[in-house]
């Protein structure tokens, strides 16, 4: 697969600097904007691979801008926010963003995030596969049947509809909110403990290493991501 283009939308010229010296010194191709009306533009005329959206801008508010884009598009998204703003964040992420950069992020960082949509463009084609396979991870949809290095894991039902949400969205981080919302139908603060046990014994049945999750990734206040491994 060809390096994707990226659309840098960010008002801060320095931060917009640093990204862009860092996706050329990658071979990535950008294109950039400065606020929210010249995103959606380029969004629309361009047809970016990928978008870091900075969440402050100086016109559109940020999450504006991505439920405009995800009404046509599912375009992986990237938004980069200061640090300290979970609520923002967490707002990006349940409104459709895939993932987040906090200021300051180092280049490898930038680097890590973009290689985790890729690998999400890539494995777009096998997403009605019947099966999902993720490392040591398998999963047979049709049968309910859940492998871990080839061993048969027995999971709750509960247990089963988590893995699978997880499954359908490798790479992405997924708020408690969104999995409290998907797996009960609403999101109290109650769902969120609930969420914490039922993550934890999963863990248990999953993790080849529950002590070191490889599997699982933690997001503190704000939810969970499976790796792509
Ligand atoms: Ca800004």
């Amino acid at each position: 697969m060809n390096n994707p283009t990226v659309l840098v939308v960010e008002d801060d010229s320095s931060v917009r600097n640093l990204i862009m010296t860092t996706l050329h010194a990658h071979q990535y191709g950008y294109l950039t904007a400065e606020n929210g009306e010249r995103a959606i533009l380029e969004v629309t005329s361009r047809n970016p691979d990928v978008i870091m959206l900075d969440l402050g801008l100086p016109d559109i508010d940020g999450v504006e801008i991505i439920k405009k884009v995800r009404t046509w598009s599912e375009v992986p998204i990237i938004v980069i926010s200061a640090r300290g703003e979970d609520s923002d964040k967490i707002t990006a992420l349940d409104a459709g963003a895939d993932d987040y950069l906090t200021k300051p992020f180092s280049v490898d960082e930038l680097l890590a995030r973009l290689r985790v949509v890729q690998r999400r463009l890539a494995r777009s084609a096998a997403e009605n596969a019947p099966a999902f396979a993720n490392g040591p991870l398998e999963i047979d949809y049709e049968a309910g049947i859940v492998r871990v290095a080839g061993d048969e894991v027995s999971l709750t039902p509960g247990e089963f509809k988590l893995l699978c949400l997880f499954a359908q969205n490798v790479g992405k981080v997924l708020t408690h909110t969104y999995i409290t919302d998907k797996i009960w139908g609403n999101s109290l603060e109650t769902d969120v403990a609930t969420l914490r046990v039922f993550m934890a014994s999963l863990r248990r049945k999953i993790e080849t290493d529950p002590a070191q999750p490889k599997i699982f990734q933690t997001h503190i206040g704000i939810g969970y991501r499976m790796n792509r491994l």
